[in-house]
């Protein structure tokens, strides 16, 4: 997620899920104060957000080495109204996302 305003694949809090905005939030800030580096803050943002299944798939890949994998996917999961990739997800090939929506990219 990219903190530009511009960006579309921006995570924004959500009345209806506090406790997995919390929860990204937290690990959000946990990684910030260790210095690691999010994929889709540091790399060229558009793979996340890009049309082009080929991009996703490279962003979905990336997603899988970020440090807050799991309670991003807990949240897209939670929030099912976001659109590209988010927790290694791509919501375009994962139409209908739910609790057992693939593991991995
Ligand atoms: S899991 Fe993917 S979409 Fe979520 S914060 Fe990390 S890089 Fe961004």
């Amino acid at each position: 997620m990219s903190g530009r305003s511009d960006d579309h694949h921006a995570i924004r809090p959500t009345a209806d899920h506090p406790a997995l905005w919390s929860s990204l939030q937290r690990a959000l800030t946990q990684a910030a104060e260790d210095r690691q580096e999010i994929p889709c803050q540091s790399d060229d943002a558009r793979l996340w957000s890009s049309r082009r299944r080929e991009d996703r798939e490279a962003a979905c890949w990336r997603c899988r080495t970020c440090p807050v994998l799991e309670p991003c996917r807990a949240w897209v999961i939670g929030v099912r109204e976001v659109s590209g990739v988010w927790g290694g997800l791509d919501t375009h090939r994962h139409q209908h996302l739910h609790p057992n929506a693939g593991r991995a990219p």
